[in-house]
């Protein structure tokens, strides 16, 4: 599932939901991997762009490849999101 395309100029990814290995669930860019914490971030361009070596994203988590798993639609319920307009992958 998906929210919004990439908002940024150059890249055509799909923001999705993604679960970390703390259970946090944060959107992150399929493309760019960019990351956003909330889906208010996105409006605002408020995002990370994780990194090697530690990849975070923040003071309490990360999303260090093979630690992530992309988010179901439960997870997007537990996290509060759930009544956001999610669309499906074609
Ligand atoms: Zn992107």
């Amino acid at each position: 599932m998906w929210l919004v395309e990439c908002p940024s100029f150059w890249d055509q990814g799909l923001v999705r939901p993604v679960v970390t290995e703390h259970g946090n669930v944060v959107l992150m860019c399929d493309s760019c991997t960019a990351v956003w914490r909330t889906p208010s971030g996105i409006e605002d361009f408020d995002h990370v762009e994780p990194a090697e070596p530690d990849w975070s994203i923040g003071p309490d988590t990360h999303v260090r490849p093979g630690t992530t798993r992309w988010a179901e639609r439960a997870d997007v319920t537990t996290a509060g999101w759930g009544d956001l307009r999610w669309r499906e992958l074609p």
